[in-house]
């Protein structure tokens, strides 16, 4: 393997040069304490930038093996390492230093969470890191030297501030590593403890502002658990901790306007992953197969049951396998509902100020107004029970504006002032002193629901030249020449995860059957999620990237079923319909050979775009 002397030697000669000449920095290079592996040169000092991986030997990095010695552990300590070098960089690097982005190194973006991440990797042998860098240039011209400064003095410096146990704050490193483990072993106890959610006694749970995740720093009042509700669970590495429990059945969240109902709703919907230690929420947690519910008008469905909820729609299509291009507020709640229940969702979280009003509840006076024949909608308040009996999906509901859900209601907490207090007793009272006259709806049951076999071959991730092409935002995940719309979607903890979804997806269109699951969404998903917890990501990858973090495996299905190519590979129970002949290119389920698969990529424009047009 070449050196750095020879790496010297190289950019001294290709000072000056075409900005081409840099492809031959490609390979690895021995620098004293760590190999360079110069993974992906840029084309052009515009272009994304180029890649470089660092492995540091652990004869040199010397990390305790306690600190990596448990998975939670190591995803904290790796968690912590690409902080500590995204901290680091604009301390010891200069930055831009000629066109584009000359000069820049960066590291992946990352919020609050400790997430898995493919950005560093910590083992017995050593640490890795992927680290971004902007090969400098003037103009198209190589900068040789300031090559030279970034990559021979900046970026040892890095690594050794970074990487190096010896010159990070132990107590830090120690404290992340600890919260992230405790973290994950008070969600472990959840379940035992017949809890969906924990939420400990003086976390802070309001966030900076409507646009950031960070805490608020002035005036947060500190949560305190009513003591009815209150339990103590352990913690590994910090001992005891009382918070407030969220049994398992049907909990309503209540109380007035702007007391903080959808803050502690929030909470608990991000309390699915671990936070970092300062965040307020490090020991608010939810059990992983936690999902948001809302409703979602606009959103592409595919061949989803949702006839439990909705059922003789008006144009006689079929419920049971709905498809449609432009969702309702109650179809799209019911399908996010379905899919949820099929990816394997134990735990409902939905919030009135993002519910469709008519799919939420249907009281006395207009039961008696619109007769139930001419109503398709089943309201949520009539199968919340149902799910939680027959399937044992609990949920958790933010309702300030109806009293209806007292019936159903196993636990009701009120949130005064940002306080919470145990009010079912007083919710039952009530209960007993205005019984409901309304007719309940549901039927005898839920009944099951059907599990769709997605024709991975309608997932396209490569645009029309055969480029693999994946980019995600916040808002969107791009693949192929397909744009997903995620803006609904609030249990991304960040961008890298949307990143990743594009990758799984990517990869589900063309190895999928190498998981020889069945097929169906839930077995892709347990094979997918499987496959990333003993390979990593990395084995879904292209190239050894290092943007990216683990999703859940809702997230995955969420993307997925808002892909608006996507097709089921049995239709066996559709029906066709009237809405799939005004609508023949929807995302209609269709039996036999796949015919109508690559009508899109004749096609650059995006999708829902188009179906917008159509619409008009
Ligand atoms: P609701 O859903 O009950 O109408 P929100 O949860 O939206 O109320 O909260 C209203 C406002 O109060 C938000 O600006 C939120 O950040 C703030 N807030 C919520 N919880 C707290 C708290 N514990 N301390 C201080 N402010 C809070
Ligand atoms: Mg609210």
């Amino acid at each position: 393997m070449a050196d750095q002397r020879e790496l010297l030697g190289l950019l001294r000669r290709i000072d000056g040069a075409g900005y081409g000449a840099y492809k031959r920095l490609r390979g690895s290079w021995r620098f004293p304490g760590f190999t360079l592996h110069v993974e992906h040169v840029q084309g052009d000092p515009f272009a994304s930038p180029s890649r470089l991986r660092i492995t540091v030997p652990q004869e040199v990095a010397r990390f305790p093996p306690e600190l990596f010695g448990s998975r939670p552990r190591r995803v904290a300590l790796e968690d912590f390492l690409v902080r500590a070098l995204a901290r680091e960089i604009p301390k010891v690097t200069k930055g831009k230093r000629g066109s584009g982005r000359s000069g820049e190194f960066s590291v992946v973006d990352f919020g609050q969470c400790i997430l898995p991440r493919t950005a560093v990797r910590v083992s017995e042998e050593g640490v890795e890191a992927i680290i971004s860098c902007g090969l400098p240039a003037a103009g198209r011209r190589v900068l040789g030297r300031e090559a030279e400064a970034m990559l021979l003095s900046e970026l040892p410096e890095l690594v050794r501030r970074a990487l190096l146990y010896a010159n990070l704050d132990p107590t830090a490193i120690r404290r992340h590593v600890e919260c992230g483990e405790d973290a994950e072993a008070l969600r472990e106890q959840l379940v035992g403890q017949g809890l969906v959610a924990f939420v400990a006694a003086g976390a802070v749970l309001p966030r900076a502002s409507g646009v950031s995740d960070r805490p608020l720093r002035r005036g947060a009042v500190p949560f305190i658990p009513p003591a009815s509700l209150a339990v103590t669970l352990e913690r590994p590495n910090s001992g005891p901790i009382r918070g407030m429990g969220i049994p398992e059945g049907i909990t309503l969240i209540v109380g007035g306007g702007y007391h903080g109902k959808s803050t502690l709703l929030s909470a608990l919907a991000q309390g699915v992953y671990n936070h970092i230690p300062g965040d307020g929420r490090e020991y608010v947690v939810t059990r992983r197969e936690a999902v948001v519910i809302r409703a979602e008008d606009g959103r592409f469905v595919c061949g989803v049951d949702i006839s439990p909820f909705i059922e003789n729609l008006p144009n006689g299509v079929d419920t049971k396998c709905f498809s449609t291009q432009n969702a309702s507020g109650s179809t799209s709640q019911a399908a996010n509902i379905m899919e949820a229940l099929e990816a394997g969702a134990k735990v409902l979280l939905v919030d009135e100020d993002t519910s469709a009003t008519n799919f939420m509840i249907r009281d006395e006076r207009m039961q008696e107004l619109v007769a139930k024949e001419k109503e398709p909608i089943t309201p949520f308040l009539d199968r919340v029970r149902q799910l939680y009996e027959e399937h044992g999906v609990s949920t958790v509901l933010v309702m300030g504006g109806s009293g209806d859900y007292f019936e159903v209601a196993d636990t009701v907490i009120m949130m005064d002032a940002y306080r919470p207090r145990d009010v079912t007793a007083r919710a039952k009272e009530i209960v007993r002193k205005y019984p409901l006259k309304r007719r309940p709806e549901g039927g005898e049951s839920f009944g099951g629901f059907r599990a769709r076999r997605p024709d991975l071959g309608s997932i396209q991730p490569r645009t029309r030249k055969g480029k693999l092409k994946v980019q995600g935002s916040r808002l969107s995940l791009r693949l192929g020449n397909y744009t997903i719309d995620l803006t609904r979607l609030s249990q991304f903890a960040e961008v890298p995860q949307v990143r990743a979804v594009g990758y799984l997806l990517a990869w589900l269109a063309e190895h999928g059957h190498e998981l020889r699951a069945n097929g169906t969404v839930g077995e892709l998903l347990s094979a997918l999620e499987r496959r990333v917890e003993e390979e990593g990501l990395e084995a879904f990858l292209p190239a050894r990237y290092g943007d990216l973090a683990v999703p859940r495996r809702f997230e995955v299905a969420a993307a997925l079923n808002r892909l608006r190519t996507l097709r089921l590979r049995d239709a066996r129970g559709c029906s066709k319909t009237p809405l799939q002949a005004a609508r023949p290119r929807g995302g209609i389920c269709h039996e036999g050979p796949k015919t109508q698969r690559n009508q899109f990529t004749t096609d650059d424009t995006e999708i829902t775009e188009e179906f917008k047009e159509e619409d008009r």
